[in-house]
C-alpha cells in the first residue's frame, strides 16, 4: 500500500496519519506505563487515530487505496528485504537488549540468539523461492506471448496488442493501418524442399520483415505462414513498407498482402477481416502483390510493388 503512488489521494493520507498517530500513542503508553505514570491522558490521541480511520474508509479515494495499483510490483529490491528483516529481527533483537541492560528473562541469550538466526535462515529461504517464482513467471510470460518457432509474437499477443493500440489511437485521434501477409505457394515450398527448410523460411521471413519495421510498428505469427502487422502510418507509406517487406523476403519467395487502414470506429475483428478479405483478393489477382480494403485506387500502387519485383 506504501509503495504504490497511485493508490495515493485524501482517504491514503488519512490512513497514514492514522497509523502514525496510533503508533506513536502506544509509543507514548508503554513509556508512561513502564514509569507507573499512566493516567489516560494518551487516550484522546485513540480516539483521533479511530476518527481518522473511519474518516479514511468513507472517503471516496478509499477505492483506490484498495485497489491493484497503476505499475505492477517492482519484485525484491534491498529496500524491501530491509525492511521485512527489520520487522523479523525486532522481538529477538528487543530480547537481547533487554538480556544485556540485565532485565531480561533468564534463557534471554539463548532465545534472542536462536531466533535471530532461525529468522534470517528463514528470510534467506523466502528471498530464494520469491526469487525463483519471480524467474519462472517472467518466463512463462515472454513464452506464452512468443511464437515458439518464428521468436516473434505469437496470436495471443497479436489479439491483446491490436485491441491496445487501437485503444491508445481512440485516445490520441490517430490512426494506423493493419496488414496480413501470406507466403506464396508456401505448400509447394515445404513439398519441394522439405519442412525443416519451410521452418526455416519461416524464421527468415520473421526476422527480415521484423527488421524492416519501424520501431513502435508490430509483426506477429498470425498462424501457419501467415503474419499480422500493425502500422503506425497511414496507407501511403504502408504502402512503401510493403515494398520493403518483398525487397526482404528471403529465398526470392514472394508473399501476398492485404491492408486495412482503421476507420476509427471499427473493433480490432473488423479492422482483420477486412484486412483478410484485402489479402483474398490480392491472391485472386494473381498473387505477389497487396490490395488495399475498400481502396480499388490503389492498384497503382500494386502495380508498382509487381513491377519491383520483376
Ligand atoms: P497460397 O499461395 O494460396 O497461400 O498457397 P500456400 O501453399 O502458401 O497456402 P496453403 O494454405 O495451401 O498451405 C499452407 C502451408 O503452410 C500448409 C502447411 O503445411 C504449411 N505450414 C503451416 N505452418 C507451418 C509450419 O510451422 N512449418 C512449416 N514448414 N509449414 C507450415
Ligand atoms: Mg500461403
Ligand atoms: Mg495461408
Amino acid at each position: 500500500m506504501f509503495t504504490s503512488a497511485a493508490r495515493r489521494g485524501p482517504a491514503f493520507w488519512q490512513l497514514v496519519a492514522s497509523l502514525g498517530v496510533q503508533g506513536l500513542a502506544h509509543v507514548g503508553w508503554v513509556w508512561q506505563s513502564s514509569r507507573g505514570v499512566n493516567h489516560n491522558e494518551l487516550a484522546p490521541a485513540f480516539v483521533a487515530s479511530a476518527l481518522l480511520l473511519g474518516g479514511a474508509a468513507l472517503h471516496p479515494s478509499m477505492v483506490r487505496v484498495g485497489s491493484a495499483g497503476g505499475r505492477p510490483s517492482a519484485g525484491i529490491t534491498p529496500q524491501r528485504v530491509l525492511l521485512i528483516s527489520s520487522a523479523c529481527l525486532l522481538s529477538p533483537v528487543l530480547l537481547l537488549v533487554d538480556g544485556l541492560l540485565g532485565v531480561g528473562s533468564p534463557d534471554w541469550m539463548a532465545a534472542s540468539v536462536c531466533s535471530v538466526v532461525v529468522f534470517l535462515l528463514l528470510i534467506v529461504r523466502i528471498l530464494g523461492l520469491m526469487r525463483t517464482v519471480q524467474e519462472q513467471s517472467e518466463q512463462l510470460e515472454s513464452l506464452a506471448y512468443l511464437d515458439g518457432l518464428t521468436g516473434i509474437p505469437n496470436r495471443r499477443a497479436w489479439d491483446v496488442e491490436l485491441e491496445r493500440r487501437l485503444a491508445v489511437a481512440r485516445r490520441h485521434g490517430s490512426t494506423l493501418v493493419v496488414g496480413l501477409i501470406d507466403l506464396d505457394h508456401f505448400k509447394n515450398y515445404n513439398d519441394l524442399l522439405g519442412h525443416q527448410a519451410g521452418d526455416e523460411l519461416l524464421r527468415s521471413a520473421g526476422s527480415a520483415w521484423q527488421q524492416q519495421l519501424r520501431a513502435g510498428d508490430l509483426i506477429a505469427r498470425y498462424g501457419g505462414e501467415e503474419f499480422g502487422l500493425v502500422m503506425h502510418c497511414r496507407l501511403k507509406d504502408a504502402a512503401i513498407i510493403m515494398d520493403r517487406l518483398h525487397e526482404a523476403t528471403p529465398d526470392g519467395q514472394t508473399f501476398s498482402a492485404g491492408l486495412a487502414q482503421w476507420t476509427g470506429g471499427e473493433s480490432g475483428e473488423q479492422l482483420t477481416a477486412r484486412a483478410d478479405a484485402a489479402l483474398y483478393a490480392a491472391k485472386r489477382e494473381g498473387r505477389n502483390r497487396f490490395s488495399v480494403a475498400g481502396h480499388p485506387s490503389y492498384t497503382d500502387l500494386q502495380a508498382d510493388f509487381v513491377s519491383s519485383r520483376h
